[in-house]
């Protein structure tokens, strides 16, 4: 039984931008072999024991040969798995694609090919220039601009591209000033728009736009180099009212995610949809705390107590795995009131089919105790699951007014050590802006620093370099406590508020 490749467009970089068929090869791939310009983000979707084979280019150095490329694919298919070979952009659009489903095609293998959303109109589209628009030209021509064009023998036809109405070439950086001599040397007038744009697509795009004749020394003097296409004609000229993505609030800035990876996702998406770059480094992962038997037990006589307390989803999903444990579910808390600190922990808590009885005015523990105030607690016994290192302003309130409080350890947090490494990294590369979603997110964060890397972000804190946002006031105030100096906190405690006062940060920024 021979395999199958499927040559798969992998997009311009923006993730969203992939196709579901091409989603839908990557999941049941067993092998995946990609290339330098397909966002490794992607590789995600193959199956995690899928191997991933890396057979890219950087600084036009090939890791491996294309003859190489095509016999691997073809000796993986004969040997009956299947492959996806993913490509940036499109895979016959100057991806060589071709060779390879040619190279499968005559030793008789199976191939499919599933089309990308190509960067030739994907760039220029996120730059705001539509490759053709009826009131700017008719054609549009997609040119290589890796051939030199001085050599003897270029198959490139500059008389007649001269007189095409719009232009893009691909892998055109280095010899930018060749192709704008030749086009204008062909008629082509000087002051044609032109643009060129790097990293279309992703957060870290970049455009130069300027004209035929002063293309090549501004690209030359912004440093911009490949991957980039450019693009010349009078299309270009529609960017300044066009322009949509690098005018999104959080565009271009570099935003530092130091949630859970489980937890991670919401708030970094929604990030990127305004157009941030996001860093994603949990510094904070959860396990099962060193002693289970409190919370076990607690579950074991769960009918006794009058009111269960949770101050985080956690702390929820850690209560009903041992509630399920004991052998029981949420039947079982029917005479219990239910307290939560905040939406976040209540929706946790409605998956789990509960309504809460009462949450937290200000989503902190003493929102949570002037809430409780409307209570008689005299007697009442409550049940605080909870991480294992916590305030103990909550139990000791409660107890103060009458309540028998047990506190049990639910779960326990802790650094990841592979973080330390991408944290550094993200210290060098530089960022914008730092998010913190609690204290120990604050306290794990610059566990993971060095005393050099510590003084370092307390500088570019207190120098408004880097902009510090904490969800609330509990969370601002450990981060001021070790010498960081906070940019940003929401008036609400939640995900969505956060996000929306950092734009309002930036834009205040930009305006100014
Ligand atoms: N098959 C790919 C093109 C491969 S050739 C596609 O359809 O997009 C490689 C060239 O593609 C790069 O040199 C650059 O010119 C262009 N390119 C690919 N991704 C790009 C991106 N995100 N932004 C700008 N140019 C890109």
């Amino acid at each position: 039984m021979s395999g199958k490749v499927y040559l798969v467009g992998a997009g311009p970089g923006d993730p969203g931008l992939f196709t579901l068929k091409g989603a839908a090869c990557l999941k049941k791939a067993q092998v995946v072999v990609y290339d330098y310009l397909a966002n490794p983000e992607l590789l995600a979707l193959a199956p995690a024991q899928a191997e991933r084979i890396y057979v890219g280019k950087k600084g036009g150095q090939h890791t491996k040969r294309q003859e190489d490329i095509n016999r691997l694919l073809c000796d993986l298919a004969a040997a009956g798995k299947t492959v996806v070979r993913l490509k940036g952009g499109d895979p016959y659009v100057f991806g060589r694609g071709g060779e390879e489903a040619s190279a499968l095609a005559r030793r008789g293998l199976a191939f499919e090919v599933v089309p990308g959303v190509t960067s030739a109109i994907a760039a220029p589209s996120y730059a705001g220039i539509p490759v053709t628009d009826r009131r700017a030209t008719t054609e549009v021509a997609f040119i290589t601009g890796h051939e030199d064009p001085g050599k003897p023998g270029s198959t490139i036809n500059w008389a007649s591209l001269a007189g095409i109405g719009s232009l893009v070439f691909l892998m055109g950086v280095k010899n930018l000033p060749h192709i704008c001599a030749q086009l204008m040397a062909h008629g082509k007038p000087a002051d044609t728009p032109a643009a060129a744009v790097r990293w279309g697509t992703m957060p870290r795009q970049r455009t130069v736009a300027g004209t035929l004749a002063d293309l090549p020394k501004k690209v030359e003097a912004a440093g911009l180099k490949a991957p980039a296409i450019t693009i010349v004609g009078q299309v270009v000229g529609l960017r300044d009212e066009l322009l949509w993505f690098e005018r999104l609030p959080l565009f271009g800035r570099r935003v530092v995610v130091t949630r859970t990876r489980e937890q991670a996702s919401r708030l970094s998406g929604q990030l990127r949809e305004l157009g941030a770059e996001v860093l994603e480094i949990p510094t904070i992962a959860v396990r099962p705390p060193a002693d289970g038997q409190p919370l076990a037990q607690a579950c074991q006589n769960i009918e006794g107590y009058d009111w269960l307390i949770f101050t985080s989803p956690n702390g929820v999903k850690a209560f009903f795995n041992a509630l399920a444990e004991a052998g029981k579910d949420c039947r079982a808390l029917h005479r219990a009131k239910v307290a939560v600190i905040g939406p976040a922990t209540g929706q946790a808590l409605a998956k789990r089919g509960l309504k809460p009885d009462l949450v937290a005015r200000t989503f902190v523990a003493e929102g949570l105790l002037q809430s409780l105030a409307e209570y008689d607690l005299a007697g009442a016994k409550a049940l605080l699951p909870r991480a294992a290192q916590a305030r103990e302003v909550l139990p000791e309130t409660l107890a103060s007014r009458g309540a028998k409080v047990e506190v049990v350890p639910a779960y326990e947090t802790v650094a990841p050590p592979e973080a330390a490494k991408a944290l550094r990294e993200a210290l060098e590369q530089g960022f914008d802006a730092v998010t913190f979603t609690s204290s120990s997110t604050v306290e794990n964060f610059l566990a993971l620093l060095d005393q050099a890397g510590r003084e370092e972000l307390i500088r570019r804190s207190q120098s408004g370099q880097a902009c510090l946002a904490s969800i609330g006031p509990i969370t601002s105030e450990t981060a001021r406590r070790h010498g960081l100096a906070i940019a940003v906190e929401p008036a609400a405690y939640t995900i969505d508020a956060l996000v929306e006062a950092l734009a309002a940060h930036f834009a205040a920024k930009a305006d100014s």
